[in-house]
C-alpha cells in the first residue's frame, strides 16, 4: 500500500491546478456574482481536454483514471465550485451512460463530440421523484422505429448549455424499478424546451434548468442499455458521480483551510495574530484531520472503480465524509474571518454557500445513510 499519486496523476494535478490558479481564480469571484462563466473560459478548458477527462482515447478523450479525475475535480472545485460542477456533471452521470451502456454506433455518434466540449447533462429528478427517484413519471413510449417521450425533469445541471441530455423515463402506466429506460436525447430534438432557470443559493454560474419533453422522438438506438435498465444505468452513474461531487467538497473545503490560515496568520487581536490562539489552532486541526480523512476514502473509492470493483458503498461515504467535513470546514472558515466572513469581499462567504448542496445532491446525506446502512446490513 502507498499513499502518493504516480507521475501521470502528478502531471495532471500540477497542470490543473497551475491553469485554475491563472485562468479560473481571478474570474470566481465576478463568476459567481454574475452567474455566468466566459466563454473563452469555456473554450480554454475544452482545449485542455477536460471535457473528455474520463472518456476512452478511442473516442477522444483523455481516458484518465478515476484518481486522476477526483484530483482534477478537486483542483478545479478549488478554485470555483461552481464551474467544476458543470465538468463534474459532464464527465460523469451526463456521458458515463452513453461511454459504458451505448450501442457502438451511439458512442461513435456522440463521445467524440462531448470531448470536443459538447457538453452532456444527467436528467432523472421530476418535482415528485427527488430522492424516490423510481417514482418517475415521464413517459417513453414504444413506436415502430423508437420511442417518445412525455414529461418533464427539474433541477438539470448545465440544462441550459447542453448539447446532450441523458433521460430516464417509463414505459406508462408502469411503475417502481422496472421499465425504466436510460435514453440520450440531442439538443433541438422538437418537443425538448427549457422551462424555469433556478435561483440559487450558490454554485450560481452554474445553470440548473427544468426541462418540458413534449412527444420528443428518439431513435431506437439512442436507448443507452437495453430496455428496462434505466434505473440500473443511472444508479451506476451516480456511483461514480458521487466520488466526483466527494472531490468537488474536498475542493471546497481545502479552500476554506487554505483561506483561513492565511487571515488566521495575518489577522491580529489582542496585539497577536488570531492564528496563536488554541481556540482557532482547534479549528484549524479539525479542519485539516477531517478534510484528510474524507480525502483517504474517497481515494479508496476512486481506486476501487478503477479496478471494477464494487464500490457503491464506498462512494456513498466519501461523499458523506467529504461533503460534511467541507461543510463544517465553510463554517470554521466563516468563524476564523469573524464578521469579514459574512461579507463577498472574501471569498468564504462563497464557500459557505457552494458547500450546502454537495449535501443534497446526487442524492442526499440521509439516502447516503440507507445505502451505506444497506451494504453493511447485507456484509454483517
Ligand atoms: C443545484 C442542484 C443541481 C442538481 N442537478 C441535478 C441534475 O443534474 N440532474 C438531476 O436529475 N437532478 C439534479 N438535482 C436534484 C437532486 O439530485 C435532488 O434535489 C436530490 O436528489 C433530492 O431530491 P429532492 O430535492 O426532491 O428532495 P426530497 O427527496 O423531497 O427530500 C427532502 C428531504 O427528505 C429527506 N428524505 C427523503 N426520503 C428519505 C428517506 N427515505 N429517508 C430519509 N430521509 C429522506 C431528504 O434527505 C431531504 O432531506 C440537483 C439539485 C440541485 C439543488
Amino acid at each position: 500500500m502507498h499513499f502518493d499519486l504516480d507521475e501521470n496523476q502528478t502531471m495532471f494535478r500540477d497542470m490543473v491546478r497551475d491553469f485554475a490558479r491563472k485562468e479560473i481564480m481571478p474570474l470566481a469571484h465576478r463568476m459567481d456574482q454574475e452567474a455566468m462563466i466566459p466563454a473563452d473560459l469555456i473554450a480554454k478548458m475544452r482545449d485542455n481536454g477536460f471535457f473528455g477527462l474520463t472518456f476512452p482515447q478511442e473516442y477522444g478523450g483523455l481516458g484518465v483514471d478515476t484518481i486522476t479525475y477526483a484530483v482534477v475535480i478537486e483542483e478545479l472545485s478549488r478554485a470555483s465550485a461552481g464551474l467544476s460542477v458543470m465538468l463534474t456533471v459532464h464527465n460523469s452521470v451526463g456521458s458515463y451512460p452513453v461511454a459504458m451502456y451505448g450501442s457502438e454506433a451511439a458512442r461513435r455518434a456522440f463521445l467524440p463530440r462531448m470531448a470536443a466540449g459538447e457538453i452532456a447533462a444527467f436528467c432523472i429528478t421530476e418535482p415528485n421523484a427527488g430522492s424516490d427517484a423510481a417514482a418517475l413519471v415521464t413517459s417513453a413510449r414504444r413506436t415502430a422505429d423508437g420511442w417518445v417521450l412525455n414529461g418533464g425533469k427539474v433541477f438539470v445541471t448545465n440544462g441550459e448549455r447542453a448539447a446532450f441530455y441523458v433521460v430516464l423515463a417509463r414505459t406508462p402506466g408502469t411503475t417502481g424499478h422496472k421499465d425504466i429506460h436510460a435514453f440520450i436525447v440531442e439538443r433541438g430534438a422538437p418537443g425538448l424546451t427549457i422551462a424555469k432557470k433556478e435561483d440559487k443559493m450558490g454554485l450560481r454560474c452554474s445553470d440548473t434548468v427544468a426541462i418540458n419533453l413534449e412527444d420528443v422522438q428518439v431513435p431506437a438506438a439512442n436507448l443507452l442499455g437495453k430496455e428496462g435498465d434505466g434505473f440500473r444505468v443511472a444508479m451506476s452513474a451516480l456511483d461514480g458521480g458521487r466520488i466526483g461531487i466527494a472531490f468537488q467538497a474536498l475542493g471546497i473545503g481545502r479552500a476554506c483551510l487554505e483561506d483561513a490560515v492565511r487571515y488566521a496568520k495575518t489577522r491580529e487581536q489582542f496585539g497577536k495574530p488570531i492564528a496563536s490562539l488554541s481556540v482557532i489552532q482547534g479549528m484549524i486541526a479539525d479542519m485539516g484531520a477531517e478534510l484528510e480523512a474524507a480525502r483517504t476514502l474517497g481515494y479508496k473509492a476512486a481506486w476501487l472503480k478503477d479496478q471494477g470493483r464494487p464500490h457503491t458503498k464506498e462512494a456513498a461515504m466519501a461523499k458523506i465524509l467529504a461533503t460534511e467535513a467541507a461543510w463544517r470546514a465553510a463554517d470554521c472558515a466563516v468563524q476564523i474571518h469573524g464578521g469579514y466572513g459574512y461579507c463577498k469581499e472574501y471569498d468564504v462567504e462563497r464557500y459557505y454557500r457552494d458547500v450546502r448542496v454537495t449535501r443534497i445532491y446526487e442524492g442526499t446525506s440521509e439516502i447516503q445513510r440507507l445505502v451505506i446502512a444497506r451494504k453493511i446490513l447485507e456484509e454483517y
